[in-house]
């Protein structure tokens, strides 16, 4: 019995194989390797899949979110409110930027901010909000952006789950001040590598991340600041646009197979994902839990079924963190020791899908 891969990137690539084979030959045949024509259109094209006045492309999603603080001026002595329930990304940007993550807990059903945690985290030091939309669904991002505005805070979403995710209607990416998203070969939006984009609407905060992704420079030997080299590959940006535009179709079928799941293992004594009345999630994961965690992994794996954890280590008991204060996140901790990521890409058969859920069961 074949195994029920958490992702596969094989049968992705194979719906798309001549476009994305075309995409690259194209590329290569132009010899312009970096910037051009293809990073321009795909911009101008994910800016516009996410209702958005403008995107940067960058080399990944963690120096999208370095660069994006670096040019609102964010640094040493400042302070960011996130969350500890996410990839070690979303701080890396924060710490390499010289301010400081400062976590609040998440919500108990979705896992996402507890906004009505943020104000009691904000110091006269606070200068940024960073909601993550993980597993693909939005933050509160009312509550989060009425805070930040009486409050004067910017607002940064880590979007690199939630290309295409909805709150009342709006997408992520046009929620905030600015907003990062990923193109790790796993995401919604995958690359052939690595690959990364900030979504802003303000044009001048747009041209001052352009400057700083690209060697702080605004004529190819005049450097106005110390910027850095993380640009997004043209070659990249050939097969994102490809797959930009499989993505609408790839995000209804993730709904489709979530809804499916959530019928299946209705009863079945699985803590189910809650989907929070406003959002539509696009469905990055799927996220079981239960305090059977060690177990259940043990018997999907004898069935053939792969899982993953998203994430085992809060980012605030992290080794790396030993130096940053650490509060006491009762939800993020729990959720930790209980979350399962079950099979879940577009590609996904009903008949997997049946498996996967007779293993549950
Ligand atoms: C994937 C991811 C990132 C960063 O992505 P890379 O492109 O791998 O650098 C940031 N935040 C979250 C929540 C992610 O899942």
């Amino acid at each position: 019995m074949r195994t029920i891969p958490l992702v596969d990137l094989h049968r992705q690539y194979d719906s798309l194989r001549g476009e994305i084979d075309a995409a690259i030959a194209g590329v290569i045949a132009s010899a312009g390797f970096i910037g051009g024509p293809e990073v321009t259109k795909f911009e101008a094209e994910f800016a516009a899949f996410c209702d958005a006045g403008g995107a940067v492309g960058v080399a990944n999603g963690t120096d999208a979110i370095e660069i994006v603080l670096r040019a609102m001026g964010v640094g040493a002595g400042d302070e960011v409110i996130t969350v500890a329930n996410t990839f070690i990304a979303t701080i890396e940007g924060i710490m390499r930027v010289g301010a400081t993550p400062v976590f609040v807990d998440v919500r108990p059903d979705t896992m996402l901010m507890d906004a009505a945690l943020v104000e009691a985290a904000m110091t006269p030091r606070t200068r940024v909000i960073m909601p993550v939309h993980l597993y693909g669904q939005c933050c509160d991002m009312d509550a989060i952006g009425a805070i930040a505005q009486r409050a004067g805070l910017r607002v940064v979403e880590d979007a690199a789950q939630a290309h295409g995710a909805e709150w009342n209607g709006r997408r992520a990416g046009t929620m905030g001040d600015a907003a990062t998203f990923s193109f790790y070969p796993g995401k919604n939006l995958g690359a052939y590598g690595d690959a990364g984009a900030v979504v802003v609407n303000d044009p001048a905060l747009r041209e001052r991340i352009r400057m700083f992704a690209n060697h702080g420079r605004k004529e190819k030997y005049t450097h106005e600041l110390i910027g850095q080299n993380s640009r997004l590959d043209p070659l990249q940006a050939a097969i994102l646009r490809v797959k930009l535009r499989a993505l609408p179709a790839w995000n209804e079928a993730r709904a489709r197979l979530a809804a499916s799941y959530l019928e299946a293992l209705a009863g079945s004594g699985l803590t189910l994902p809650v989907t929070a009345p406003g959002a539509t999630p696009v469905w990055h994961l799927f996220v079981i839990r239960s305090p059977e965690r060690e177990a259940i992994r043990v018997r999907c794996k004898a069935a053939g079924v792969e899982t993953g954890v998203h994430y085992p280590l809060p980012l605030h008991q992290q080794p790396a963190l030993a130096g940053v204060a650490a509060p006491s996140l009762p939800v993020t901790e729990r959720s930790a020791r209980e979350v399962l990521s079950i099979p879940l890409f577009p590609e996904l058969t009903d008949a997997e899908l049946r498996r996967v859920v007779a293993a549950l069961r």
